[in-house]
């Protein structure tokens, strides 16, 4: 059967040596690292139910290809019920895990990139199809897991790859001859890396004739010659290395940054080269699939929110974008309307017998509960204009590592004029106002929880008042006896 056990997934793990950093340290054994291991027990869940009945049902399936039964995570799509199988997988096994099971990242890109390749071969007659078939009987055949190399770290976002400063910061082929391709650039937030076999890469957006050494596509082994993994600091490391206080304690998910530092891949293992026509479809392709797999002091707070979005879009190149404005803009829209609450709720205050005024507490209580929510979704908007480097951006300590301190802040940069240090100093800074758990929860529950704040403005709103005036305003006359 080519569907492995969660011990055969562990041995097979022992046979890889991917060069990994973390927090600094070259680790020569990242499977064994306390922050590495949570991330593979997800993993291994995932095999062990395979063999369970009920798990067996969502996870196993039969592959023309092989002929054998295999897992649904590197099958091809091959019918609408093998989309509602995915998606029912994926439930099953989150209702089990809590977290992100870090394989369905390659599942969709193998489907993603079958889609082009198919295409590409009807029109230049290239033999890419061939190749991904080979390729997927292979991890078919050993039940291998395979991350998606999709997200380049792009530098400045204004730029095309082949117009960007430093050529490196869309990953491109720099040399090639009979026996493959050597490439070289960075991917960032490579959910699963290290519990991973395989990459499958794939180009980030769409590609012009100038874009075309950037249209690459191909599998490469976790720890082929030149690949790094550098992994992406999150906010319960200590956590983890304590092994202690971690909630759901088994199951844990991380993305490392993965750089790749002049890899030999052979023809057999690219699936795309030069056809710049077909990376934009392969990645749109790619975003549909893995949709589918896929919801008053903070008035000065919610000042700094729109200040460090701004700064992150300027650091990314992006000043005066229009969509960023408009989230810009609903981000003060929120931050305006939990101050100019307060600010009414002061003008509109009542003296107390005491002579001591009482606020308006419909609208106190309304920017209270605006803060709840709307202030949320400003982090929410935050987080869209920076960037997904806000969850997990490689440690300082592995800035000042010798061995990858330069590539770090060479694939780091973002704006041209803006040192990488900087651009760092902001995302580390967004992260904490994102996710800084006594800020975000007194946003909740601070001053009392929401429901008292809902409470106290019904209570205070007067709802038949505003009932009688709906009323009258529809001609309807209460009490006139008539049917
Ligand atoms: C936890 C996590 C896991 C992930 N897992 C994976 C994975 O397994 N594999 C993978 O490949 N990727 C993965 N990603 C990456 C994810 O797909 C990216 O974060 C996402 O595509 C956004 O890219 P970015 O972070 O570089 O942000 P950016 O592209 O910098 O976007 C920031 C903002 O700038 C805007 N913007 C960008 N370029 C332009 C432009 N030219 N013009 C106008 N506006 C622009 C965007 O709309 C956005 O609002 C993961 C990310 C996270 C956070």
């Amino acid at each position: 059967m080519a569907v492995k056990t969660s011990e055969q997934y562990y041995d097979s793990l022992k046979v890889l040596h991917p060069t990994t950093y973390i927090l600094g340290e070259k680790v020569q054994n990242p499977h064994e690292h306390p922050l590495i291991k949570h991330m593979l027990a997800g993993v291994a869940k995932t095999y062990g139910l395979s063999h369970e009945p009920e798990g067996k049902r969502y996870l196993v399936a039969e592959s023309k290809l092989i002929g054998e039964e295999v897992s649904r995570f590197v099958k091809f799509f091959e019918s609408p019920d093998d989309l509602l199988a995915k998606v029912r997988m994926l439930k099953f096994l989150t209702q089990r895990i809590g977290t992100c099971v870090m394989r369905c990242t390659g599942m969709d890109a193998i489907n993603s990139v079958g889609v082009e390749v198919y295409n590409c071969d009807k029109k230049y007659g290239t033999n890419y199809w061939e190749r991904l078939l080979n390729f997927v009987k292979l991890i078919q055949k050993n039940d291998f897991v395979v991350f998606s190399g999709v997200t380049d770290v792009k530098g400045d976002r204004s730029l095309r790859p082949s117009e960007q400063k430093d050529p490196d910061m869309y990953l491109h082929v720099v040399d090639k001859d009979s026996g493959g391709i050597v490439v070289r650039g960075a991917k960032i937030h490579q959910t699963g890396s290290l519990c991973a076999h395989w990459g499958l890469i794939v180009p980030t957006r769409e590609m012009r004739e100038p874009d075309k050494d950037y249209a690459v596509c191909f599998a490469v082994p976790v720890d082929a010659e030149g690949v790094i993994h550098v992994y992406g600091r999150g906010t319960l490391e200590a956590r983890a290395l304590e092994d202690c206080d971690l909630g759901n304690v088994e199951y844990s998910k991380f993305a490392p940054m993965v750089i790749f530092n002049d890899v030999f891949v052979p023809w057999e293992r690219v699936f795309l080269c030069g056809e710049y026509e077909f990376a934009g479809p392969m990645v749109r392709n790619f975003g549909n699939y893995h949709r589918h797999s896929h919801g008053g002091c903070k008035c000065g707070v919610g000042d700094v929110l729109v200040g460090a979005a701004a700064a992150a879009a300027e650091y990314n190149g992006l000043t005066g974008v229009s969509h960023i404005n408009s989230k810009l803009a609903e981000m003060l829209k929120t931050v305006e309307a939990i101050y100019g609450c307060s600010i009414a709720a002061s003008v509109e205050a009542e003296p107390t017998e005491s002579g001591i005024y009482m606020v308006d507490p419909v609208l106190s209580n309304t920017s209270k509960l605006y803060e709840g929510k709307e202030l949320h979704e400003a982090i929410r908007l935050m987080i869209e204009i920076a960037g997904g480097m806000v969850a997990d951006m490689p440690s300082e300590k592995d800035m000042e590592n010798p061995d990858i301190g330069p590539l770090l802040k060479k694939y780091l940069k973002g704006a041209d004029n803006v040192p990488t240090e900087d651009r760092m100093r902001l995302f580390r800074f967004i992260e904490k106002l994102a996710f800084e758990s006594r800020d975000i929860v007194s946003n909740i529950h601070g001053a009392g929880s929401p429901e008292t704040h809902r409470m106290t403005v019904l209570r205070n709103a007067d709802i038949e008042s505003k009932k009688k005036l709906a009323k009258n305003l529809a001609g309807i006359k209460e009490g006139s006896g008539s049917l």
